[in-house]
């Protein structure tokens, strides 16, 4: 016992308990009553055991009448306890942990809503979802786990041991005696179980892992003619996961002859001198029995309260995991300004932004006004910093220097609901929910929007004559991420969103990737009913859309190079005018 106080009651675990705890507190009724249900389950084990004595004697030495007419019912009535006992423990704990399990998770779920987008940029989404299935699982399991085996199992040993010292305690000390060498023998056999047991489950990953590279690259795959060599690696695995399966039951099943053995010794040393020595001779074969059948039945209780260590700990690394990410701080519900509905006039003053731990700034002194309903076209090269000058603006991220100004306020000093409520967004890689067409469009707002206002925003979006021919028209499942539609239709639902949310700014990622001349007519048409009335800020692929804007901005290695009209800047045959010749006249 030395080692688990050593390993779990440290003073941060107990806050981890503690907190815990605080999550299972509302169901203590339901807990004491899975808590009776473990009481009743040890009690009854133990009352067996203790009565074979009466029994034997009873009905097989004496033959009592009575008692022998009684043994059958007790066993029965004894059983029927015992089964309500059991079954009281089990859902009862199960009830308790599913609850914690589902308040631990929402409230994780929850966090991950409001985590900043900077916290994204460093997690992988992998490891976020392990938090919402796995973790959670794992923290409900190892209490239920342990609970269980402290109160239902160390209560079956308290009472087999009282069964056995009343039986015989002199036995009862041989047999104390006897234990710490089995123990040590079992001890050292299930550590190579467990470390070949932990190799397997290893490996186990490698199947997942293989199939899935498979599975998301089939594609490649297919073309590429990688199917023997995914097979062969796949069989490379499923073999070491057979020798490791293969030695897994050998040294068990090997372990376990020998464990049996060593506990074999035990027993035969005890029945020696149970029936020999004058000094232990047991008083009758009925208190021989029992006390037999106490020692071999507290091998059970005993295996489960040994494994409590590693259980608890376990437990204990997936509830700290999972408290941490619940204590990064989330976002910040940002000023006190209310804004109903912004005029749209920005101001970019002096911005520098850096993100975390980059040596360069992404963005460098910044400085720019737009007026309200102008649209402002942001061109240059790749990684010149135009997605992140823009994604200042919903404050995705806040700016390092300098300040974003909206109708002449800093944007830190509204309500960052506020703010967000003035910006729609059309982004290159459209966000298409697993959800009908209709609820695609009304994202957000789905309840206080009616069909007719769905319909006209995608009517003016140009999708209305796709969507009408959908099997189920705006009532049509997407599928997952809209694999259904193809590109330019879910830039036109995208479209037809950001018309239904009529924000003052928006703020549009023209897709780079080609679309064929028709869906490009549409969307193009779309978006010129999409910018009317509102602040536009486009980061532009294509010469119309560059032509027609109010202001170009071109922004190379996060600084602004240049800005003015598409005419004034070709005149200036500066650095737009070479990325105008390289990338837009063909
Ligand atoms: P553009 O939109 O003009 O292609 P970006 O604003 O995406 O440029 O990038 C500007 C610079 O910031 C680039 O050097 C890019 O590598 C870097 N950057 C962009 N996003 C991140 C991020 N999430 N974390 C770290 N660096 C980033």
């Amino acid at each position: 016992m030395k080692s688990l106080s050593d390993a779990v009651a440290t003073p941060d675990n107990w806050v981890i308990y503690r907190r815990l705890l605080r999550y299972s507190a509302p169901y203590w009724r339901v807990f004491l009553i899975a808590v009776f249900g473990m009481v009743l389950f040890a009690a009854v084990d133990t009352s067996f055991i203790r009565l074979i004595q009466p029994l034997t004697d009873g009905s097989f030495v004496k033959r009592d009448p009575e008692i022998m007419r009684l043994v059958p019912w007790a066993i029965l009535g004894l059983f029927i306890l015992r089964g309500i006992a059991g079954f009281l423990s089990a859902y009862g704990m199960a009830w308790v942990s599913q609850k914690v399990v589902m308040s631990l998770r929402g409230e994780v779920f929850e966090h991950l809503l409001r985590l900043p987008v900077s916290h994204y940029d460093q997690t992988r989404n992998a490891d976020l979802l392990v938090k919402l299935t796995y973790h959670t699982n794992q923290v409900a399991d190892s209490a239920t786990g342990v609970l269980t085996a402290m109160i239902k199992d160390g209560l079956t040993i308290i009472g087999l041991l009282w069964v056995m010292f009343y039986m015989s305690w002199q036995l009862t000390l041989v047999a104390l005696l006897v234990a710490p060498f089995v123990a040590f023998s079992v001890r050292f056999v299930s550590r190579r179980f467990k470390i070949i047991n932990k190799r397997l489950q290893d490996s186990m990953g490698g199947v997942t892992h293989v199939a899935d590279e498979a599975i998301t690259g089939r594609r490649v795959v297919k073309i590429y003619g990688g199917e023997a060599y995914e097979a062969e690696r796949f069989g490379t695995v499923s073999e070491f996961i057979r020798r490791q399966s293969l030695k897994l039951v050998a040294s068990s099943a090997g372990a376990s002859g020998v464990v049996q053995f060593i506990a074999a010794i035990a027993v035969a040393m005890i029945v020696y001198l149970a029936i020999s020595g004058d000094l232990l001779r047991v008083p009758s074969p009925g208190t021989f029995v029992s006390f037999m059948g106490a020692l071999l039945a507290i091998r059970a209780p005993l295996n489960a309260l040994t494994g409590i260590t590693e259980r608890l700990s376990r437990g204990l690394v997936a509830a700290r995991d999972l408290f941490q990410f619940i204590d990064t701080p989330a976002e910040q519900p940002g000023g006190t300004r209310a804004l109903t509905r912004a005029r749209g006039e920005l101001r970019f003053e002096n911005v520098e932004f850096h993100y975390g731990g980059a040596e360069t700034p992404a963005l460098n002194g910044v400085t720019l006004d737009i007026k309200p309903g102008q649209t402002v076209a942001f061109v240059g090269r790749s990684g010149g910093g135009k997605s992140t000058l823009l994604s200042l603006v919903p404050r995705f991220y806040d700016p390092t220097e300098g300040r974003v100004l909206l109708d002449g306020h800093d944007v830190r000093d509204y309500r960052l609901a506020d703010l967000r409520k003035q910006i729609a967004l059309v982004d290159q890689n459209v966000v298409l929910f697993n959800a009908s067409v209709a609820d695609n469009i009304a994202y957000g707002v789905r309840g206080s929007v009616t069909d007719d206002q769905i319909t006209a925003a995608a009517k003016a979006a140009y999708a209305w004559d796709f969507i009408e021919k959908l099997p189920q028209g705006l009532q049509t499942p997407v599928g997952q991420n809209g694999v259904m539609l193809s590109g330019g239709q879910r830039q036109r639902l995208a479209i037809a969103r950001a018309l239904l949310r009529n924000a003052p700014l928006l703020i549009l990622d023209e897709a780079t990737s080609a679309l064929d001349t028709e869906s490009e007519r549409y969307i193009q048409a779309a978006l010129e009913e999409l910018v009317q009335g509102r602040t536009t800020l486009v980061i532009a692929h294509r010469l119309s859309t560059v032509q027609r804007a109010d202001l170009i901005v071109v922004l190379h290695e996060g600084r602004l190079a240049e800005s003015g009209r598409h005419d004034e800047l070709l005149a200036k045959n500066g650095l737009y005018a070479s990325l105008h010749r390289m990338q837009f006249e063909d």
